[in-house]
């Protein structure tokens, strides 16, 4: 008989477990494989304005969504550079690789930052937000940056209390929050909390391929960017939101040609979520990053190696989990399990320094988007076989541990 020396299992459905893009479902591919439409036509300006509608709704705004042909970065930028000028005061709040990152954008833009950095495992204190607002008493301050889930620390900010601290301060400061991780995945009232202009991108919680970003403005930041002194401004056409606010033609909206698959694709990710009403998507996301964390705790329980990222519960988000692998290499499992499994877990990211092997001993389960338990179980059945074969010590079982607190959530959901 013939011996397979080089056998491979990862013959199948890839299934992508890194925090972003997510699994695209089959109806948004289906939806998006179509022959270009008529950018002049009527049916893709209903498209557009089903998408807007969409996202304004699922933010439980009566804002308006502005859409930009961009990834993530681009929206940073474009709510920036709508919203200040340089030289102009703002207050970041990071608490983790991502709001730095949009800090040092708004650095390159002339922005100045007073930077509120609270690493990788904890999230912002509002009281500290109260009092940096409180100690400014020329209103030097125009803005407050923050992220809502921090997609490399896996923390979740609690923006409801932001505003109360704002308000507490009596401080004028316009509140831009990024929830390019959660949004469609974790409870965002954009208009209840106050957040005054939230950013999001099509390719994570919205399950749509990576292009599309947002910037969906309140009542008082369209006023706001408006009144910003026009001849101080940073901005450049293609980013100014005042025209695709206010277009002339639908040509305006896209500042050019509109990105046509993408809206299809978008729209009907939307009607999904619609479908599956934003209560069930939030709960469904929370039973899923549960199943996550009960199994590591379980792996990590005894003489295991692994830990989570973010020790309190409530500071952790719904929609990635980021864990560590304490004096363990942990890419070779990352490498065996997408080789053999068909399934890419996510690389440890703003962990550079040495008691973290410089990133090797951190990784990230992605749970956004469109993802049930066969998926997630998948997913960590197989990093039960990745630690085992790695020689990384873990205590078995937290497959079995994940599937109890499943169905005890499942049973207290249904009482
Ligand atoms: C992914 C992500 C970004 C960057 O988005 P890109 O589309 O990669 O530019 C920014 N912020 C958060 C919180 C993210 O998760």
């Amino acid at each position: 008989m013939k011996k397979i020396s080089n056998i491979n299992l990862g013959f199948g459905r890839d299934h992508l477990a890194i925090p972003g893009p997510s699994n695209f479902p089959q109806r948004v591919l289906q939806a998006m494989n179509r022959p270009a439409p008529n950018i002049y036509g009527d049916e893709l300006k209903l498209v557009t304005e089903k998408v807007m509608r969409g996202l304004t709704e699922f933010a439980n705004t009566k804002g308006k969504a502005v859409i930009y042909i961009s990834n993530g970065h681009g929206v940073w930028e474009a709510s920036l550079a709508n919203l200040f000028r340089s030289g102009d005061t703002v207050l970041l709040c990071s608490t983790g690789y991502f709001g730095r990152e949009w800090g040092l954008i708004a650095s390159r833009l002339g922005i100045n930052l007073i930077h509120l950095d609270v690493g990788s495992n904890c999230v912002i204190d509002s009281n500290q937000v109260e009092d940096i607002l409180r100690g400014d008493e020329q209103r030097n301050i125009k803005g407050i940056l923050a992220v809502h889930t921090d997609t490399s620390s896996s923390s979740r900010n609690r923006i409801q209390e932001f505003r109360e601290s704002i308000d507490a301060a009596n401080h004028p400061a316009i509140l831009v929050i990024d929830s390019i991780a959660s949004f469609g995945c974790e409870r965002i009232e954009m208009d209840s909390w106050g957040i005054d202009v939230l950013i999001a991108a099509s390719q994570k919680g919205l399950m749509t391929p990576p292009g599309l970003a947002y910037c969906i403005l309140s009542e008082r930041a369209q006023v706001y960017s408006r009144e910003v002194d026009q001849t101080e401004r940073i901005i450049s056409p293609y980013w100014d939101w005042q025209p695709r606010l206010n277009p002339e033609r639908y040509y305006d909206i896209f500042s050019g040609t509109a990105p046509t698959s993408l809206l299809y694709g978008q729209l009907e990710a939307l009607n999904m979520l619609m479908e599956e009403g934003r209560e069930n998507v939030f709960l469904r996301h929370e039973i899923i990053s549960e199943m996550v964390w009960e199994c590591i705790d379980h792996l990590g329980s005894g003489l295991g190696a692994l830990t989570l990222n973010i020790p309190e519960v409530q500071n952790r988000s719904n929609a990635v989990t980021t864990i560590v692998a304490k004096g363990y290499d942990f890419s070779k499992v990352r490498e065996w399990i997408s080789e053999q499994g068909g399934v890419d877990l996510g690389i440890g990211l703003g962990f550079s320094s040495e008691e973290f092997m410089e990133g090797r001993s951190v990784f990230r389960i992605g749970h956004m988007g469109h993802l049930n338990p066969h998926m997630i179980l998948g997913v960590l059945a197989l990093l039960e076989a990745g630690l085992e074969k790695e020689n990384i010590p873990f205590t078995a079982g937290g497959v079995t541990a994940s599937n109890k607190h499943m169905l005890k959530k499942l049973q207290r959901a249904t009482i």
